[in-house]
């Protein structure tokens, strides 16, 4: 008799406790989104129209790649961290000390001079969005943090051509590229100097 009693007991407490969620929403402002007319991509947008009843993406959102080529040293690591080859980077062995960023700012100021000397410049940095599945490990391979996710999500496109987001310009080929038959050059003198400089010193020694 008592168990009879009981389960009618736990039968009301079970239906006043879905009830009660229930009821609590009912005093909570709905909130529709207009989307696409408003942006939703970021927290000011939101925040803007919603005042605080909605939040933006949350920081670790990973939406489509973008990479800072004035941080990125051309270190292929993100390309070889892909395990579906999304990303796609040639680079020439040069230093950036007469390289310009798109602002025309020097771009041997983002780094030290050691660093400035050594690192590579990218001639190609391509990523391909039809084919990322959005791991982040590319992103967790950087070791400059170059290459991050944005919070943007959307990316439509009319072919699979545009998917693929490049990243360094024609003109920054070029630079790169110049910059990068200088420094041969240079080296090639300078190794011709010294194999004279030795030449003439071995002919000094037999006379
Ligand atoms: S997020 Fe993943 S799949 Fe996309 S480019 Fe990076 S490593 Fe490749
Ligand atoms: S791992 Fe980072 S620094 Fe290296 S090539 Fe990729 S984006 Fe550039």
């Amino acid at each position: 008799m008592g168990g009879y009693f009981q389960n009618i007991k736990d039968g009301f407490q079970s239906v006043f406790e879905g009830m009660s969620v229930t009821l609590a929403s009912m005093f909570v402002r709905p909130v529709t989104v207009q989307y696409p007319e408003v942006d939703i991509s970021t927290n000011e947008t939101i925040s803007r129209n919603y005042k605080s009843t909605l939040m933006g993406m949350p920081p670790n959102y990973r939406g489509i790649l973008n990479v800072d080529l004035n941080l990125c040293t051309a270190c292929g690591l993100c390309q070889k961290a892909c395990p579906i080859e999304c990303i796609v980077i040639d680079n020439v062995k040069c230093d950036k000390t007469g390289l310009t960023d798109k602002d025309g700012v020097a771009v041997k100021n983002r780094f030290t001079q050691k660093e400035a000397l050594k690192t590579r410049a990218s001639t190609r940095f391509d990523i391909n969005m039809g084919k990322c599945m959005f791991c982040g490990l590319c992103v967790i391979a950087c070791p400059t943090t170059a290459i991050k996710h944005t919070n943007k999500f959307e990316f439509n496109q009319s072919s699979l051509e545009e998917l693929v987001l490049r990243f360094v310009s024609d003109e920054e080929r070029s630079k790169a590229e110049a910059r990068a038959n200088e420094i041969d050059e240079e080296a090639a003198r300078k190794k011709a100097e010294k194999a004279k400089k030795e030449e003439k010193a071995k002919e000094g020694e037999v006379e």
